[in-house]
């Protein structure tokens, strides 16, 4: 069946082409009539108020409310807004693209579905593939926290520990993918995941008034939420709803960094790095297959990626808690990069250390808090 293909036969990745459906031309334009005030204000608080821009519509049988989660400010950093996206049905960002996803596979008919993951994307596509009555297999490393096993067992999916790195896990998927009939349901692949998760930025657009910040922070591995964002915004952008995209400042894990090496070098596509080991499990992808394409993505918009090490990332997930707010290291990373930023005296060692810190410490600044702590174990334990 030609709709599941979910790569290039030369391997490469895939995009959708010529969308969005909806905001396609100048303020005014029939495209951004669709969510001028008026009418976004008679619809429901979720990521389906943007339907317009969404690739599937909305099925209200596979829909757990999903989206326009709380937009609050730190309370320490000035401007600083925390995007409360551990409150989604799962617990994580994922629930934005898994919805499409398994909307979609209910639409097509597939018998299953597959997918790889660290976690959290398998566990947004066992909720919701649930939700679709598609039986969904899920291929994990077998390090993967107890808490989202079990939380993705509860859902009904059928869970495969795979041993070794992340990067096994997702050879594994590859193979399993070309059964017949079995929809490749890609957090990475699948094109139709990133139109999901733009919805995180669209939200971020109203809840500014319709106008977008300076900066947006974002952690990186696979790059779903950066690709996201940037798509949200550039089609904002071109549809004359916002005057100019924020700078995106993606921020990986010093242990597993990538793309912060990639910048460093001034390179167009990721340097080869260990897996390593970091505390932030979610990001811990030694070779993204859309790493050239995340990095065209974040320089387009002046932006930069950073990496922050794992002490860091332990001591934000701390602080963060303290202010009532419990999230998973992974979801960490990106108070501790902007911490790091707004502390920091004397020079910086480089160009795009010095890039992320003009960023980082501009007026309006956006960081996602996007796992909960309950998915992983308690600081200290692990
Ligand atoms: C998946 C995930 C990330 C990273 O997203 P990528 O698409 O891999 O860049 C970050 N934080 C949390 C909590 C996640 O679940």
């Amino acid at each position: 069946m030609a709709a599941l293909v979910w790569r290039c036969v030369c391997g490469g990745v895939l995009d959708v082409a010529a969308f969005p459906a909806g905001p396609t031309g100048p303020a005014g334009s029939p495209g951004s009539a669709v969510l001028e005030p008026a009418v976004l204000a008679g619809r429901a608080a979720t990521m389906w108020r943007y339907g317009e821009v969404l690739p599937v519509a909305f099925d209200p049988g596979i829909s757990l409310g999903e989206g326009m989660t709380p937009l609050v400010d730190s309370g320490t950093l000035p401007g600083v807004r925390l995007k409360l996206d551990f409150l989604m049905p799962t617990l994580s960002f994922k629930d934005r693209g898994a919805v499409v996803l398994a909307t979609l596979a209910a639409r097509l008919g597939v018998a299953s579905a597959l997918v790889d993951s660290s976690g959290n994307a398998g566990t947004a596509a066992a909720a919701y593939f649930a939700r679709a009555g598609i039986p969904c297999r899920v291929l994990v490393p077998a390090a993967t926290s107890p808490a989202k096993l079990a939380q993705m067992r509860a859902h009904g999916a059928s869970v495969t520990l795979v041993p070794g790195s992340r990067a096994d896990t997702a050879a594994a998927a590859v193979a399993a993918a070309a059964e017949p009939g079995v929809m490749y349901a890609s957090h990475v692949f699948h094109p139709y995941f990133a139109h999901g998760v733009k919805t995180y930025g669209y939200e971020i657009w109203e809840q500014y008034g319709r106008t977008l910040p300076d900066t947006v922070v974002v952690p990186v591995g696979n790059g779903t939420l950066v690709l996201g964002c940037h798509l949200a915004f550039s089609e904002l952008v071109a549809a004359g709803l916002a005057p100019r995209m924020p700078v995106i400042v993606a921020v990986q894990a010093a242990g597993c960094a990538p793309l912060a090496r990639a910048v460093e070098r001034g390179a167009d596509i990721p340097v080869g790095v260990d897996a390593g080991t970091t505390v932030a499990e979610g990001i811990a992808i030694a070779a993204p297959p859309r790493g050239e394409q995340i990095l065209r993505a974040v320089r387009a918009t002046g932006g930069t990626v950073v990496a922050v090490p794992d002490q860091e990332i332990a001591a934000a997930r701390t602080e963060l808690a303290a202010r009532g707010v419990f999230v998973e290291p992974t979801a960490a990373v990106c108070w501790a990069a902007v911490r790091a930023a707004r502390t920091a005296t004397g020079q910086t060692r480089g160009p795009a250390e010095a890039a992320a810190r003009t960023a980082l410490t501009a007026p309006e600044v956006v960081v996602p808090l996007c796992g909960a702590g309950l998915k992983s174990p308690a600081p200290g334990a692990a």
